[in-house]
């Protein structure tokens, strides 16, 4: 699902100016393949190139989320995660004692959303859905 995506090809589509700082920030979220917070990109992107400050990484995500370049995620805990927008719908399940996030894509799920809308009178065309859970013992 995380099938790398050239952020800084996006960019250059959606007529963003893309600066030696947003190449290494747009390159550090194509490669990435969780879902970092601000905090994580910044690790990775100074690891890159020290000049790059927290702020100048806020910025960016911004600028790329208003882009529609990224997809902004907030798992409970509320701090925001960043991913490439992806051009294939996955859903996430979030494991809520370690923070890991699983991505799946389940077709009964897609047709059973699209029915509940169409019910409602409604066509679908997004939405998002978030499964919070804890482990099962797997040896119980
Ligand atoms: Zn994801």
């Amino acid at each position: 699902m995380h099938q790398a995506i050239d952020i800084e090809a996006l960019c250059a589509q959606r007529g963003l100016r893309i600066t030696d700082q947003r190449r290494v920030i747009a390159k550090v979220l194509s490669e990435s393949t969780d879902h970092p917070d601000v905090e994580a990109l910044h690790e990775r992107a100074s690891a890159i190139d020290p000049r790059i400050s927290i702020a100048t990484v806020y910025r960016t995500v911004r600028l790329f989320e208003e882009a529609g370049i990224l997809d902004r995620h907030d798992f409970g805990d509320g701090r925001s995660r960043y991913e490439a927008a992806p051009e294939a719908h996955h859903d996430h399940l979030i494991d809520v004692e370690t923070g890991k996030v699983i991505e799946f894509v389940d077709p009964e799920l897609e047709a059973l959303q699209r029915l509940i809308a169409e019910k409602l009178g409604y066509r679908l065309v997004d939405h998002r859905m978030e499964l919070y859970g804890v482990r099962l013992e797997r040896d119980a």
